[in-house]
């Protein structure tokens, strides 16, 4: 199949782009295509106007600031997989990167798509609900800094209004000395998830758990954050008893059920998973506290 015509717009500055969104309907920005492009072949979105962002500079960027990681919407997720600064201050991003696709799709593929794309499963998506990101949306109108919880509001929609395009994302950074984790179950590697499960844990001096994050996507539209199952969490002992009770309460959360996978089985996912996730972000956290023990 090929797209349904469309005229192509390269604008070269993000204020040309929001020119661009602000006087044409029925426009859609390209990013890295890796998702668009299929859609558009398949014509399941048919725009008027195609805006590329890929001439556009100010929209890639990467940069540790204020205790968080700032990434432009047009950054590649090949380059977050392999930036020094994810691995050293991020590890879960990076180790969530590692499922999506394959190489060849996060060599093109950026961050801001896949967040705008907004699949019930992508893990770039789970891993901005686990750090608390906000994302920044700009348009002619200014810009608008949107907490995640509020910008996936439902299947495959974003609350972006249709001049806005998505400039950047702030991922709060986890705490030194933290354990993380990031497991999924899909059919085949480089798959979307069917279920994913991503954990934070920080340790207390007494080596109880200080602080807990998870979120789980594949469940329903966006990823989420079981906060009564967090708030559980803190102040127990990491071990199998707590984790088991977690997770016992992650498979009661609401799940969608669909011609592929039953919501029963979902349930089931997020009960393994969780106790997984929790199991691994506890080991390295132990880890970490040894290491900044030994490290003074
Ligand atoms: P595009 O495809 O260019 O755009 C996606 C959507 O976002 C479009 O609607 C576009 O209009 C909108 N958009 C993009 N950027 C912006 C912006 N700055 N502001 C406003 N709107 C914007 N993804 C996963 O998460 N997990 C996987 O396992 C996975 N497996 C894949 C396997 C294959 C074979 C392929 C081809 C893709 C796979 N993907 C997977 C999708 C891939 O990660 C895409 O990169 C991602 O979904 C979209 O990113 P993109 O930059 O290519 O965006």
């Amino acid at each position: 199949m090929k797209p349904a015509p469309f005229t192509y717009h390269d604008p070269r500055t993000v204020a040309e782009a929001c020119e661009v969104l602000a006087t044409r309907e029925n426009a859609r920005v390209l990013a890295g295509g890796q998702s668009l492009m299929p859609m558009m072949n398949f014509r399941a979105v048919m725009p008027d106007h195609l805006v590329d962002l890929n001439q556009i500079g100010a929209l890639s960027y990467l940069r540790v600031a204020n205790g968080a990681l700032e990434v432009g919407a047009m950054t590649r997720q090949r380059e977050l997989e392999i930036s020094a600064d994810v691995g050293r201050r991020c590890p879960v991003l990076r180790e969530a990167l590692r499922h999506v696709g394959h190489r060849q799709t996060r060599n093109r593929g950026t961050l801001g798509g896949s967040l705008c794309h907004l699949d019930p499963s992508a893990e770039l998506a789970n891993v901005t609900a686990l750090l608390g990101g906000t994302l920044h949306a700009i348009s002619r109108r200014g810009r608008r800094d949107i907490p995640f919880p509020e910008f996936a509001v439902g299947y495959l929609t974003t609350s972006l209004a249709p001049d806005e395009l998505l400039a950047g994302v702030t991922l709060p950074l986890p705490r030194s000395g933290h354990g993380y984790a990031f497991v999924e179950f899909a059919r085949r590697r480089g798959d979307f998830a069917v279920v994913a499960c991503s954990a934070l844990l920080r340790l207390d001096s007494r080596g109880g758990i200080a602080d807990a994050a998870i979120a789980l996507s594949g469940m329903s539209h966006a990823p989420v954050r079981p906060a009564a199952i967090e708030r559980a969490l803190r102040g127990q002992k990491p071990d199998a008893a707590a984790f088991k009770a977690a997770a016992a309460e992650a498979a009661k959360l609401d799940a969608a059920g669909d011609p592929f996978v039953s919501a029963g089985y979902r349930r089931h996912l997020a009960r393994v998973l969780t106790y997984r996730a929790l199991e691994q972000a506890a080991a390295r956290a132990r880890e970490a506290a040894i290491n900044q023990y030994e490290t003074g």
